[in-house]
């Protein structure tokens, strides 16, 4: 959405009514917090204090985000300034809730640096494939040319996995879970970004063993047979592209 204002009237920022005067040469502050000076204007949206702009500047109204894109005066005639809404909080709340969105595929958010997820469209630009990503902070959209994906996405478009998590925090997931075994007395046996394999050795035990001498000593053999036959127990752990984990099977595994 793009609002032009002329000087000395009101006009609106979306649905807000907006005034605009005292255009001229002052400092102004743009979106990157540094100070300028050039062409200015006094914005005085209704309810909100006024603020001196010029282009480059971002202004905030009732929860939008105004860009400065142009300013125009010309001696002794009303000038004017325009503006273009960046994100809105109105599109922040009907923003896909990250359930909607593929965070396999994710990327900073050119406009407020947090993660954008992948929207499940692909579109071209100059020829080349790109991810169209979603900021939930901001509510951005933005597209996303990775030459990493780039042959990838010519060749074998990815599924669109919505709610999916991020590789790095999937792992998380899973440090944290095999953390909880390994205190247990477990040990990796081998593991992938995803999953994880783990092993907790049989103990022999003394006391079962003397309980069984002790009793003719028919329980010590049946104790030794049965420790003898028993097997190591395995827990396999997998993260969901979700993030839910559970042990995917927990058997005595033959195979060690
Ligand atoms: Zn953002």
């Amino acid at each position: 959405m793009i609002e032009r204002i002329q000087e000395n009237t009101m006009g609106t920022l979306g649905s807000v009514p907006t005034g605009m005067s005292g255009m001229g040469a002052a400092s102004y502050v743009v979106s990157d917090g540094s100070t300028i000076r050039g062409m200015s204007c006094v914005l005085s949206p209704r309810g909100h204090d006024n603020v001196v702009v010029g282009l480059g500047s971002m202004v905030e109204v009732s929860g939008g985000q105004w860009e400065v894109i142009g300013t125009e005066k010309t001696n002794g005639e009303p000038g004017f300034v325009t503006l273009q809404l960046r994100s809105r909080a109105a599109d922040i709340a009907d923003v896909a809730p990250s359930s909607e969105l593929d965070f396999h595929y994710s990327t900073a958010c050119p406009q407020c640096g947090a993660r954008g997820g992948w929207t499940g469209e692909i579109e071209k630009e100059l020829d080349e494939p790109v991810l169209r990503m979603h900021c939930l902070s901001c509510g951005n959209e933005f597209v996303w040319y990775s030459g990493v994906l780039a042959p990838m996405l010519k060749s074998n478009p990815p599924e669109f996995m919505p709610g999916r998590l991020s590789l790095e925090e999937r792992q998380v997931i899973l440090e944290e879970e095999v953390s909880k075994y390994l205190r247990k007395g477990f040990r990796v046996v081998s593991n992938t970004e995803s999953t994880a394999k783990l092993t907790l050795r049989k103990k022999f035990s003394f006391t079962w063993a003397a309980g069984g001498f002790l009793f003719l000593g028919i329980g010590l053999l049946v104790y030794l047979i049965w420790w003898r036959f028993s097997e190591d127990r395995i827990v396999y752990l997998r993260v969901a592209p979700e993030g839910g984990i559970s042990p995917t099977a927990t058997r005595f595994d033959f195979s060690e």
